[in-house]
């Protein structure tokens, strides 16, 4: 590209909240087969609200909530500051030795009980039978929320059911990016269930869901593997490395710091249609050098 033709593309990208951060960017930004969105704060507005209680026979939604906030405030993932909001009007039970547990929850001592709260799979990797409520979280699940498990000395407590809105321009971008011919994928920590009804409800096919964090990077290396251009959209923390690995990297603005220092092209106004702007925007720089 000639250095007249990206200058005048990279400030018409400023000008809309697209900054490219390399003239590299500009021209990678053509020739991308494949677009993987993050799903939490990417797709999602990013903050998530709890939206059900269900407790197991003994207990109460009070217990649930203070035990639950007892461990989360040791967190500061997403997911907890939703459940403190939402125990806020409750006494948060007394937790010590707090411990994260990456890509699955976390978990903490209360009246000298282990209390173990996050996915599924942390529940299964502690042999905690779900019981009759095994059956409410898939269904949960099936209708996108993310739900969170508790479990106290090795018996479950209950689930809180907790959603997050999708961005109300993502429907839009998913389309232009496939009347365009790129593919678009879903990436996410969150599992299976959950994932795909967000999916489904934004026209996306193609999920990978329960990917631990450090396994983000991975996905983009496979597809590149099989000979794809792949861009990578993010906001977190654990996207950074993927945004990386990516051909073309772009951050929510929104989103963390180390997510923009990772990524090549920053959406500031964190809208997901800004990833068609810069591939427009990019097509018709290089065309004009034609
Ligand atoms: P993502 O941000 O893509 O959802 P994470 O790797 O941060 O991915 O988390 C994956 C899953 O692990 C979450 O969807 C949630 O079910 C569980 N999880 C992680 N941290 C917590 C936490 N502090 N409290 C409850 N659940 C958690
Ligand atoms: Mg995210």
């Amino acid at each position: 590209a000639t250095p007249m033709a990206i200058m005048v593309g990279t400030g018409l990208g400023a000008m809309n909240g697209i900054l490219f951060k390399n003239a590299s960017a500009l021209e990678d930004a053509t020739k991308l087969d494949v677009i993987i969105f993050d799903k939490t704060g990417t797709l999602t507005m990013g903050q998530p609200e709890v939206v059900d209680l269900v407790t197991a026979d003994d207990a109460s939604e009070d217990q649930l909530l203070a035990a639950a906030a007892g461990v989360e405030a040791g967190s500061d993932h997403p997911l907890a500051q939703a459940i403190l909001r939402r125990a806020a009007s409750v006494e948060t039970a007394k937790a010590t030795g707090f411990l994260n547990i990456e890509g699955k929850g976390a978990q903490a001592e209360i009246g000298g009980k282990t209390v173990l709260l996050g996915n599924k799979r942390l529940m299964t990797e502690n042999k905690i039978d779900l019981g009759e409520l095994g059956a409410k979280s898939e269904a949960l699940q099936g209708a996108g929320r993310t739900v969170v498990h508790l479990a106290r000395g090795g018996r479950l407590v209950g689930l809180i059911a907790i959603a997050d809105a999708v961005r109300p321009t993502a429907i839009e971008a998913v389309k232009a990016l496939r009347a365009r011919g790129v593919e678009v994928i879903m990436l996410t920590g969150d599992n299976q269930g959950t994932a795909e009804r967000i999916a489904k409800g934004l026209g996306i096919d193609r999920v990978f869901a329960d990917v631990l964090p450090g396994d983000k990077a991975s996905k983009v290396k496979e597809l590149q593997a099989q000979g794809k251009k792949v861009g990578m959209v993010g906001d977190g923390v654990n996207d950074a490395p993927a945004l990386t690995q990516a051909d073309v990297g772009f951050a929510i603005g929104a989103g963390t710091d180390v997510a923009m220092e990772s990524a090549d092209i920053v959406l500031m106004k964190s809208d997901p249609f800004d990833v068609v702007g810069a591939i427009e925007l990019s097509r018709a720089t290089l065309r004009k050098m034609h």
